[in-house]
């Protein structure tokens, strides 16, 4: 898409705002500012495979969208392959097309980042596809896709310039074989051995993904826990289903190094029992993201980064130097496009002088895999850590009517509350939809509810959200569709 600006090249144009970046931390930011009536321009560089330009960053065009598409896809093969038969449904002659499964994925990504464009146009922001680079004195440097160069200025500059995936040293990307996430979203044949290093978020849905189109899959992990991060009990029970689903995962395993040969690529790996070697096809390195800054600021602008190259801002995202602003990924916090999302709206308004705040201590994770883990708050282990007296309450999805109609029970709710004022600390859900269900977890953590709050709340019968209702219920040993321990 061309640049929908038609003001003559070589101008000095001035906006209120210009964004730096158009994925999920920048277009709604910037679309949050035109809504405040600001003048607004989104300068966004990202190029798909084919040459073509998308705004949407990371998240609609290589993250969270075509990830969630194949998630969909895959998972809907392993069921009919899996579960039709218990529903009283025979399927015969069943077949993987590969190509119409990817080609159904880069529709999604291509409605949603054509989206973005009218979503623009609607609300009057300027896109301008091509790289930006923050000069001294609030200025932006845009140079277009074709070369074209031109200054502009603005009163506020947001820089959302997102992240990148880390490279291993000692594997090295190539092409097809050693791959980053974006590689193995986009993977034309089912490799018939997988290897994944890392077993983070990315490493497991995109390991889950591709074990369900039957391929071998291990995971190396070089911590020896498996989801450090989350509440253990949930991490217990998520190990066990991805090791029931055939997911190899090797906790303890260092990655020295990979090297292709042969069509094949030879992962040399540490771990308790010395020195191991992995033959795989494919492999996905998935070992985290940094913040991307590649040229974004010219020497003399003030703006710092820290020591693992973040750019430096406090809690309601300025930098430090007037008026110049910092979200998403390129700041510090979870890379999350929802923590982006609701930066950028923060900013926009307070650039605007109305409220803006963030509560960062509220902000929902969700690995969707099957069954999905969602989480939000904090995890049991933190608040008994914290001397701080709680109590929990769980309810499996074994007990759920809705659950079992759906032929989904694994997993369970879990709450963990305060026993002083009975306030919510952390919901902790592995289960069906537990990326849907946590929502109502986060909305009453943003009301300071109690668990006798959500125990008094009607939820619909049946649905999936009883579990949550339920898992309130059993913090007072009150729960009625299970037995309370
Ligand atoms: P980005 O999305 O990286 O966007 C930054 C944009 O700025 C890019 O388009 C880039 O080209 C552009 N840019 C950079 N520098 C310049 C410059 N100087 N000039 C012009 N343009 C520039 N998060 C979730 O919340 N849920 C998920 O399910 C999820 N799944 C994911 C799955 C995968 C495989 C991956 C890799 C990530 C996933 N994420 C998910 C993380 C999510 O994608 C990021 O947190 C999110 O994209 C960050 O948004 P951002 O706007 O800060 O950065
Ligand atoms: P995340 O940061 O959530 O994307 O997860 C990345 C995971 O990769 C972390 O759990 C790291 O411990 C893991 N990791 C990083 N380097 C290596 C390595 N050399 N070998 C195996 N795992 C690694």
């Amino acid at each position: 898409m061309a640049t929908d600006d038609k003001r003559p090249q070589g101008a000095t144009d001035s906006f209120d705002v210009i964004v730096i970046g158009g994925g999920p931390a920048g277009y709604p930011c910037a679309i949050r500012a035109a809504q405040n009536k600001l003048s607004v321009a989104c300068i966004d560089e990202w190029k798909n495979k084919d040459g073509t330009p998308a705004f949407g960053g990371t998240c609609l065009n290589a993250g969270c969208i075509p990830s969630k598409a194949l998630l969909e896809s895959t998972e809907l093969y392993h069921r009919l392959q899996e579960e039709f038969a218990t529903h009283g449904i025979k399927v015969s002659g069943t077949q993987l097309d590969l190509a119409q499964m990817q080609k159904r994925k880069a529709g999604v990504v291509r409605a949603m980042t054509q989206g973005i464009v009218a979503l623009f146009k609607g609300a009057g922001v300027t896109g301008l596809q091509g790289h930006g680079r923050l000069l001294p004195g609030r200025r932006v440097e845009f140079t277009a896709h074709d070369g074209t160069r031109r200054t502009l200025s603005a009163r506020h500059v947001v820089l959302a310039s997102g992240s990148a995936p880390i490279e291993l040293k000692s594997a090295p990307f190539k092409d097809p074989y050693i791959v980053d996430s974006w590689g193995a979203l986009d993977f034309d044949t089912v490799p018939k051995r997988l290897g994944v290093i890392g077993a983070g978020v990315i490493g497991l849905e995109l390991g889950s993904a591709w074990r369900r189109l039957g391929s071998e899959v291990t995971v190396l992990e070089a911590l020896p826990d498996f989801l450090p991060f989350t509440d253990e009990q949930l991490s217990r029970e998520a190990l066990r289903q991805f090791k029931k689903q055939g997911l190899n995962i090797r906790l303890g395993a260092r990655v020295s190094g990979a090297e292709v040969k042969d069509n094949a690529v030879e992962v040399r790996y540490s771990d308790a029992a010395g020195e191991q070697r992995l033959s795989v096809d494919r492999l996905v390195v998935a070992i985290g993201r940094r913040p991307y800054t590649k040229d974004l600021l010219a020497p003399g602008t003030g703006v710092q980064l820290d020591e693992r190259g973040f750019i430096k801002v406090d809690e309601s995202c300025r930098t430090g130097v007037e008026n110049i602003w910092a979200i998403g990924d390129c700041v510090r916090g979870p890379m999350l496009a929802h923590k982006g999302k609701e930066e950028g709206v923060m900013v926009a308004d307070l650039i605007a002088g109305h409220y803006g705040e963030m509560n960062y201590k509220v902000i929902p994770s969700v690995i969707y895999t099957a069954p999905e883990i969602a989480w939000v708050g904090l995890t049991e282990q933190e608040v008994k850590a914290s001397g701080r007296p709680y109590k929990t309450g769980t309810f499996p999805f074994l007990a759920s009517g809705r659950a079992r109609a759906m032929e989904q029970t694994s997993g369970f709710a879990k709450i963990v509350a305060a026993r002083d004022d009975d306030e919510i600390l952390g919901v902790h859900i592995i289960g069906p939809l537990a990326g849907e269900l946590i929502a109502e977890a986060v909305l009453a953590m943003e009301y300071s509810a109690s668990s006798e709050d959500l125990q008094r709340t009607i939820h619909a019968h049946p649905t999936l959200a009883e579990a949550v209702h339920e898992a309130a219920l059993s913090v007072d040993k009150r729960s009625i569709d299970s037995i309370n321990r």
